[in-house]
């Protein structure tokens, strides 16, 4: 698809992400805001490394989550948008597209999928939409989507899946 960044220097700074990598980005994130000890359970789960699907139960609101979801909730609630590394729900407010998904399950990330990359470099985001948009329209580079994140100054394109069959 090099065709449609003519004169837009652009990478793929991000693809395939396991569950592991999808955890590991939530706790890069929730350090970089200072928000990695607001929750015992949280660094309990770092320090002990829990497996990514544990459950606890937390007392003060009487629920069962996984040891990761109130910290992951916490990067919605301050506007860090990503997706949980499995199926979760909203512990906190988060608004986005005009209502409060507290409560809502998210699912996991298009990218753990295998469905997603993020066009980042250069300087103009912008512009860079702009060339995923005109290799979405070409209907040539298996792109059905995008959105610009400006948190991860990247543009991120859900992808079709190539190939395939009935598995
Ligand atoms: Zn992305």
């Amino acid at each position: 698809m090099d065709k449609f960044f003519e004169g837009e220097p652009t990478e793929v700074t991000d693809g395939y992400r396991t569950t592991h990598d999808q955890l590991t980005l939530i706790m890069q994130k929730l350090a970089r805001h200072g928000k990695d000890h607001e929750f015992s359970e949280f660094v309990n789960g770092v320090e002990n490394r829990w497996p990514i699907d544990k459950t606890i139960h937390i007392e003060d609101i009487n629920r069962d989550l996984f040891w990761w979801t109130r910290a992951w909730s916490r990067l919605l609630n301050i506007g860090e948008i990503i997706n949980p590394p499995i199926a979760s729900e909203v512990i906190f407010d988060y608004v986005n597209d005009g209502r409060n998904k507290k409560g809502e399950i998210i699912q996991i990330s298009n990218h753990q999928r295998g469905l997603a990359v993020d066009f980042g470099g250069g300087k103009d985001l912008m512009a860079k939409a702009k060339c995923v948009l005109a290799a979405l329209q070409s209907r040539e580079c298996f792109i059905h989507n995008y959105r610009v994140e400006r948190g991860n100054n990247c543009v991120h394109a859900d992808c079709d899946q190539i190939g395939g069959g009935t598995g």
